[in-house]
């Protein structure tokens, strides 16, 4: 088949990788419009289950992911003083930069033509090509070009976020609430290598606005974040993206969803297709399983019935992605209103942070959601000391009463 994906992000070198390895006989372009080893963002979470996925499609790739990765464990939360800790959240994280540099060498490897610089607006830029994946992102233009036949609806989150590295290097999953005069502010911070860690500040566009984040230029407003966060950050500065030119780095998340994913020959995959609030850490690990839930059904379809393969291709990605998706939204609505849990205790605020997807907590107070967690919790422990110790228990029971 010859295959021109739009944008050379993880969702499209990751298709790209495995076409190739099952079949060379693919001719395969990548079209990138930015310049080899320049990415925005800094490092991204994935969750073991991914790691293994990754394993069973390709080893190789697989491996080096693997290398490039650290590992967590716990979970920790600053608030008013206070510092708890949650122990058993296995998480990893990647540099987007180590993340691309390694599938792109893999698909460079395998045969697949990359053309960086390559910034396609109109489908006159194409090549010549069965199909066309549309894998440059939540802003892909030539979606927006036919927006009407995917059916994409985009909407705005409530909150300011900006996606900043810092060089401190945080071991857990970090999260801190800082009260401000004009409202709360928050960090998620993670690291992802040796070097450095995600820096990541949200805040209500009230409280962006009283700290005058709106006005000041960027180095002004890392200056405030640095003092803000200073006993989280000990020294260490915030640092910008380098290719935001005058855009400003503060943006508000939008969410994309389409109807359809296929038009003509064209497909969508990842964050063209859909995109889900960072807060829930899954938008690389979703553009990864789209390419192999792709590269799967193109192949059972003997690259011949292209139409079927896209439907399977749509209909199987579209109900996977419905839990991440209620998820994400979730999770967004748990940090736009977050006054509702801020006088919790650090430990109760933490709990409900960590239960932040049910769709369920929304409804309830917070504190009586908190306390029914706790004591289904106890219920669910007392059941399985039940089950566990209770028939050992009885067992022992019955073979001392036995003559
Ligand atoms: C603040 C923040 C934090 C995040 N943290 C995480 C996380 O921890 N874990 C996680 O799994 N996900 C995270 N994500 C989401 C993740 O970054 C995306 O879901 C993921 O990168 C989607 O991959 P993709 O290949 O679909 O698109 P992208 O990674 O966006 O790649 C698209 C590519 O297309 C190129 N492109 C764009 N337009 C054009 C064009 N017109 N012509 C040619 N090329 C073009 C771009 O340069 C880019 O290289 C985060 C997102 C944000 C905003």
């Amino acid at each position: 088949m010859k295959i021109a994906c739009v944008g050379g992000g993880p969702a499209t070198l990751y298709l790209s990788i495995l076409l190739k390895a099952r079949d060379p006989r693919h001719e395969i372009t990548v079209l990138e419009r930015r310049l080899p080893g320049s990415t925005y963002g800094w490092g991204v979470t994935c969750w073991p289950d991914l790691l293994e996925e990754l394993n069973q499609h390709d080893p190789a790739s697989a491996r080096a992911i693997a290398a490039s990765s650290v590992s967590w464990s716990s979970g920790v939360a600053h608030l008013r003083g206070a510092m708890v800790t949650h122990q058993g959240d296995v998480g990893h994280a990647i540099g987007r930069h180590e993340l691309l540099g390694i599938l792109t060498d893999r698909a460079q490897s395998l045969g697949v033509q990359i053309e960086f610089g390559s910034h396609i607006v109109s489908a006159t830029q194409l090549p010549e090509a069965d199909l066309v994946v549309l894998g440059d992102g939540v802003h892909s233009q030539l979606r927006d070009h036919h927006a009407k036949a995917f059916g994409t609806r985009k909407s705005q989150g409530a909150n300011k976020y900006i996606w900043l590295g810092t060089a401190r290097v945080f071991t857990s999953f970090t999260f801190a609430f800082i009260q401000t005069e004009h409202g709360w502010i928050w960090c998620y911070a993670y690291g992802y290598g040796p070097h450095g860690s995600t820096f990541i500040v949200e805040c209500s566009a009230e409280t962006w606005a009283g700290l005058a984040l709106d006005r000041l230029d960027e180095e002004q407003a890392l200056g405030l974040m640095e003092e803000i966060f200073s006993d989280l950050l000990a020294g260490s500065p915030l640092v910008g993206r380098t290719d935001a030119g005058d855009r400003s780095q503060w943006q508000t998340f939008t969410t994309v969803t389409n109807t359809s994913w296929t038009h003509e020959n064209l497909v969508l995959i990842g964050d063209a297709a859909h995109t889900t609030h960072y807060s829930i850490g899954a938008g690389t690990s979703l553009a990864l399983r789209d390419a192999m839930s792709l590269a799967r059904t193109l192949h059972e379809a003997e690259y011949a019935d292209t139409p079927t393969a896209l439907s399977n291709y749509t209909r199987e990605r579209k109900k996977a992605i419905l839990t991440s998706q209620s998820a994400a939204r979730h999770s967004a609505h748990w940090y736009e209103n977050l006054t509702r849990y801020t006088n919790m205790t650090p430990h109760q605020m933490f709990s409900l942070l960590g239960q932040r997807h049910s769709p369920l907590l929304p409804h309830l107070p917070p504190r009586l959601y908190f306390q029914l967690d706790q004591a289904l919790g106890r219920l669910e422990a007392m059941r399985w000391l039940k089950q566990r110790v209770g028939s050992k228990l009885a067992a022992a029971l019955q073979s001392a009463h036995r003559p």
